[in-house]
Formats: C-alpha cells, sequence, structure tokens
C-alpha cells in the first residue's frame, strides 16, 4: 500500500492516534467479513475500498482541492448532495461508527447523547479522520437534538453551515425547505465560486440518481429467495457510497449486481433453504458499525433488508420528469424527493410505518429487528409505534438498544438467537 503519510501530516492529522484507529480495522474487517462463506466476486471491490479507507479516496479529494474544489461534510441525506456536486464540489458523509473517539468527545460533551454524534465530534477532535480535515465546509441540520446542539460546539473547531429542516410535511414545511434549499445553493456558489446552472443540476441529479438505482437494484435483488448476498455483504456498498466518486460506486455496483442476478438464475444463495430472512429497521449504521449483522448472520439468520439512511431511505425515491431548463422547478423537486425520506425526527410520522410493512411483504420477512442508537430518542420513542404497528399485523419484533462498544455483544446474541430460533418453529 501506498505510503499517505505526507498526505495525513498535511491534512494537520495526529498520526499517533489515527494509526491506533487503522490498526483495529484489518481484524475487524477479517473476522466480520473476510470470514463469511461464497461471496459474491464484485465484492473485491470493496474489499479494497476498506483496506484503503483513509487513502486512495482521501486523495483524490486533495488532489480535487488542489485544483481548486471544495469538499463539503454532512451528516444526513437530507443535505443536498445534488447542489453540492452542481457546482463541482464533493460531498462525503462524516458520520463516525467506532468507539474509539467516544471518550475524547466525552470531555467535551454530555455522555447521554447518542454514539454517532460523540463518534464523529471525537473524530474531529482526535484528528483522525481525514474527510473530516478535508472538508472546506461542514454541513449540519436540525434533524435531532443531539445534532443540531452539537453544531454549535463543532462550529468551534470547523466551519460550520446548519440547513434547518421542518419537523412536518405541511405545505408550509415544504415551502421552508425549499427555501433552505436556496439559501443552502447560494452558500454553495459563494463557497465554490461556481454559478449553479439548471444544467448543471440537472446533471448532477442524473448522476446520483443512478448511484441511488443502482443501489436500489442490489436491494432488490435481496428479495430472492434464497437471497444472494448476506446482509454484512448488502450493507457495505451503502455505507461506501457515503465517501466514494459516485460514478465508480455506481459501475461497481452495477458490476456486484449483474454476479447476483447470475446467482439468482442459478438458484445460489448464500443460506440453505428456510433460513429466517430479517428486516433491521431504525438508526444509521456507518463503517465500522457491523455489529447487528454481524449477531445476527452467526446466529442462523439473514438480513435481507435495511429500513434505514444506510439502506432504503436512502434511495426510496428518485427525482423523474426533471426539467432541465428551470432551475426553481429542479430545487423543487429535490425537496419533494428528499421530504418522502421518513426519519423519525418527523411528526407524525405514520408513512415509516407504512413503509415498513410494505418492506416486510416485498422482502419476504420472517422478523423485523427495531435497532436504535443509545440515547437516539427519535428512533427509541418510534420504535414504540412499531411495536404497536407490527403487533398489529402479527409480525414479529424485536427491540434492540446499543452503542458502538461489544461489551453487550453476547447478551444481544443470546436475545437474537431466542428471537431466531421462535422464528424458525413459526
Ligand atoms: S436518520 Fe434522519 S438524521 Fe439520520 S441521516 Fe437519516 S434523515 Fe438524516
Ligand atoms: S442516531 Fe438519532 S440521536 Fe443520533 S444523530 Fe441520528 S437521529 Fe440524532
Amino acid at each position: 500500500m501506498e505510503d499517505y503519510n505526507q498526505m495525513w501530516t498535511d491534512l494537520e492529522m495526529d498520526l499517533e492516534r489515527h494509526d491506533v484507529l487503522l490498526n483495529a480495522l484489518p481484524e475487524l474487517y477479517q473476522s466480520t467479513y473476510l470470514v463469511q462463506n461464497n461471496r459474491p466476486r464484485a465484492m473485491a471491490y470493496f474489499d479494497f475500498v476498506i483496506s484503503e479507507i483513509h487513502g486512495l479516496r482521501v486523495k483524490e479529494l486533495v488532489e480535487h482541492k488542489t485544483k481548486g474544489g471544495k469538499i463539503f461534510g454532512a451528516f444526513c441525506v437530507y443535505v443536498p448532495e445534488e447542489i453540492i456536486v452542481a457546482a463541482n464540489g464533493i460531498c462525503v458523509g462524516l458520520c463516525a461508527g467506532a468507539e474509539i473517539s467516544i471518550a475524547r468527545a466525552e470531555q467535551v460533551l454530555p455522555r447521554n447523547i447518542c454514539p454517532l454524534i460523540k463518534s464523529a465530534f471525537g473524530f474531529k477532535l482526535e484528528k483522525i479522520c481525514p474527510y473530516f480535515q478535508a472538508c472546506d465546509l461542514v454541513v449540519g441540520e436540525t434533524t435531532c437534538d443531539g445534532k443540531k446542539k452539537t453544531w454549535e460546539i463543532l462550529s468551534d473547531y470547523v466551519p460550520m453551515y446548519v440547513m434547518e429542516l421542518p419537523q412536518q410535511k405541511r405545505e408550509v414545511d415544504r415551502a421552508l425547505w425549499t427555501g433552505e434549499l436556496l439559501a443552502f445553493k447560494q452558500k454553495v456558489e459563494d463557497i465554490t465560486g461556481n454559478k449553479i446552472t439548471a444544467s448543471a443540476l440537472s446533471k448532477a441529479t442524473t448522476l446520483l440518481n443512478s448511484r441511488r438505482a443502482a443501489l436500489k437494484h442490489l436491494y432488490d435483488l435481496r428479495k430472492a429467495d434464497p437471497v444472494p448476498i448476506s446482509g454484512l455483504d448488502a450493507l457495505l456498498p451503502v455505507q461506501v457510497s457515503f465517501f466514494d466518486d459516485p460514478l465508480r460506486l455506481t459501475q461497481k455496483v452495477n458490476e456486484l449486481c449483474a454476479e447476483l442476478e447470475s446467482r439468482i438464475n442459478n438458484k445460489i444463495g448464500v443460506t440453505p433453504p428456510n433460513t429466517p430472512r430479517i428486516l433491521i429497521s431504525g438508526s444509521p449504521m456507518v463503517i465500522p458499525n457491523w455489529k447487528i449483522h454481524s449477531i445476527i448472520e452467526s446466529s442462523g439468520a439473514v438480513v435481507v433488508c435495511e429500513e434505514s439512511c444506510t439502506g432504503t431511505r436512502l434511495f426510496s425515491s428518485l427525482n423523474t420528469g426533471i426539467n432541465e431548463n428551470d432551475l426553481d422547478a429542479q430545487i423543487k423537486f429535490i425537496a419533494e424527493r428528499q421530504l418522502k425520506t421518513n426519519c423519525a425526527c418527523f411528526t407524525p410520522n405514520e408513512e415509516r410505518l407504512e413503509e415498513i410493512l410494505d418492506l416486510c411483504r416485498e422482502y419476504k420477512v420472517d422478523g423485523v429487528i427495531n435497532y436504535s442508537l443509545s440515547f437516539c430518542q427519535p428512533y427509541m420513542l418510534e420504535a414504540v409505534k412499531i411495536k404497536k404497528y407490527l403487533d398489529q399485523k402479527k409480525i414479529p419484533l424485536l427491540t434492540l438498544e446499543t452503542d458502538y462498544g461489544l461489551g453487550d455483544v453476547e447478551q444481544i446474541r443470546t436475545r437474537v438467537q431466542a428471537f431466531i430460533e421462535m422464528l424458525s418453529k413459526k
């Protein structure tokens, strides 16, 4: 592997702490991913991306900056990547899934907020994330209280811009969000020095829609029985899509899909017939948060779908009928597409319940595991409604709440195994 020390030094990273993070990843990846049997050959690309996680792609970002391009960091799918790409910017997801930075974050932030926020904030404090270090602007949003108050603190460390996401979906909220997109467009133009034209926005939307379509195709293929890919392997391209080059990622996902189609045609699955099929619903899971998938799939079940922003919510709707010449109409389209993303920060959020039920049917799910990150109030509270709703529909549900630590793995495994056993007897 290329030596990236100079690049990381130039990005003002703490190389010693960074080594601790990077050294832990190969072992975790080996014991979680590489031990799986019968993996699709096309997963080799994603294995490579993980082996280069802070290398090759970061080098591309640095080259982009050298040519005058700008990097934008985001923590939510409501940040409109189309607008960034239309101004020749690159958008990278900064949500973090590692425990290593949490202790440092807790020296500043309260302990009882969700690990996703603490992990990401700790990455910045510890200077161990090159994506964070490369950012010219970090874009936050007001989805949950934990995030919106953290942005105020994070702005002491990095240039921040905050978008106000409404929490209902009335006409007035749609107008507010459309106005936020227009204000953000202006901000992106100011930072990049590039005017966003209708044609550039339309091209960016087409590019990102092709990535969404490829990921949707991957998910659609998981509806097959037997399922041609493990949940762990299917999760990875979604996680990687938050930082990889959109065009390359789309090509690689399409290659993976072609292989899965051939597997389906030949009735090749990754698990034996009648393996219980699980839908995971809830908080996003970002690299290297593979804990729940790993427990489920080493306990005799297979994850066939994630109802999450690292899952179906990432591509649940596409802009169609884009008017290439009308910028305002395109912005409205982006707003409408995004407002179909049923994050638990919205109230009421009945559409999410219906979406979960639809997914259960489409993916022929035997049971749902609702996953909330500890202290994530929106998802923990919404789990109460999900339980009531799925009980009425007679769909078995297990509710889990956990963080990034491994201390509760055996306790969760016991609960998951009991749940799977119950599903197997049905
Ligand atoms: S779960 Fe909500 S806050 Fe998180 S990325 Fe999705 S939409 Fe944004
Ligand atoms: S996981 Fe929950 S608490 Fe954490 S940032 Fe997302 S919505 Fe907020």
